[in-house]
């Protein structure tokens, strides 16, 4: 789950965008992107790339694109590789409604049939997209109403930013299961994943809650619970600086991970608790013995894994130090099961190891 920002207001929102999204590029990401409604209002220009914040600056550069009504995304994939194809804002089809999603679509293969045999053409391979033809498919008239009738038929978490040129001057933003806040300015608002995206402009803030709908104008905001009640929420201030708040109030970055931890454990299961993973339970379902195999941090997490493994699937485990389950004689058939744990993808021994064994017979699925 990656960064969102949307600004409307009196300012090209293009800088404030790229400075919003640079201010998030501590959580990490693959690509970036951003989607302005011109000053015309009856056209979106999305300009996407993959890589850094200043590779889609440079991409831009020299680009006169200007608008008061934008949404930015930096991009952590979950369905799709890293390409400009699946980067965010992802557009409709007939290029009216932009949109913005951090999380995951749950249910987004049903969905996405269903849209193709209404006519739809999707072009990149992410769970995003539905959202967008979804926009368009359900639109009352009226970007608000629309927004309650797609939340309806969304399964999973997610927190999306839309703007739309049929409605020019304001940002929609939904809220369930992945963060969602509104910075509140002066002739001017913002919605944002994460407060440090904003605060160059506002310290003044309003939470969405899971299942909260906001309606953001420049000078109004307007948020309303699952069943279309207008509510009143309570805004709150922050008095911290940039570089404090991208350690969220904490004194170290390390304090910040201990206690972000039931965030990222609930945003790791999320990211594997997809449909796409029906392959994997498929694989899975006739092992009787499962190596993990890893080093260092990683090794003690796979000894913590092992404890729930075996206490929840009653799956004997062995974990083992990649290097030396390599040069070991080890007992593998095909219904052994290999995971391979390794915090950048690159270990050597974890790598090479899961290649013996699957050779060898294991089912292994490799997952970044
Ligand atoms: N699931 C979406 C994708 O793969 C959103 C990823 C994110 O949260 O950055 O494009």
């Amino acid at each position: 789950m990656c960064g969102i920002i949307g600004y409307v207001g009196k300012r090209n929102a293009v800088p404030v965008l790229l400075y919003g999204l640079q201010r998030l590029e501590y959580r990490g990401y693959d690509s970036a992107g951003i989607a302005v409604i011109e000053n015309s209002g009856n056209k979106i220009v999305v300009e996407k790339q993959v890589g850094k914040i200043k590779d889609l600056q440079e991409h831009m550069w020299g680009k006169k694109i200007e608008g008061h009504t934008a949404i930015g995304h930096t991009r952590w994939a979950t369905h799709g590789t890293p390409t400009i194809e699946n980067a965010h804002p992802h557009t409709s089809q007939r290029g009216t409604i932009s949109i913005v999603h951090n999380g995951i679509i749950e249910n987004y293969l049903e969905l996405k049939e269903k849209l193709i045999k209404k006519g739809y053409k999707f072009r990149s391979e992410t769970d995003t997209e539905v959202i967008a033809h979804l926009f368009e498919d359900l639109y009352t008239g009226d970007l608000l109403e629309t927004a309650f009738k797609v939340a309806e038929k969304l399964d999973g978490a997610y927190a999306v930013g839309v703007v739309s040129t049929y409605e020019p001057d304001r940002i929609i933003a939904i809220k369930k299961g992945s963060p969602l806040i509104i910075g509140l300015g002066k002739d001017e608002n913002f919605i944002a994943s994460d407060i440090p995206a904003v605060l160059e402009y506002t310290k003044d803030f309003i939470a969405l809650e899971d299942g909260e709908i906001a309606l953001v104008t420049k000078d109004r905001v307007e948020v309303y619970n699952p069943e279309g009640k207008k509510l009143e929420k309570k805004p709150f201030h922050v008095t911290w600086d940039v570089s404090v708040a991208e350690k969220a109030g904490y004194k170290h970055f390390m304090q910040k991970e201990i206690h972000e931890q039931p965030r990222t454990v609930g945003d790791t299961i999320t990211g594997f608790s997809s449909s796409k993973d029906e392959k994997l339970f498929e694989m899975l379902k006739d092992i009787n013995r499962l190596y993990i195999i890893a080093c260092g941090t990683s090794y003690h997490a796979a000894l913590v894994g092992k404890f729930w493994i075996e206490r929840f699937a009653k799956i004997p485990v062995e974990v083992d130090y990649a290097s030396e389950f390599r040069y070991r004689d080890r007992i593998i058939d095909d219904r052994t099961a290999i995971l391979g744990i390794s915090q950048s993808g690159e270990t050597a021994d974890t790598r090479f190891a899961l290649l013996d064994a699957k050779k060898e017979g294991a089912k292994a699925m490799e997952r970044l």
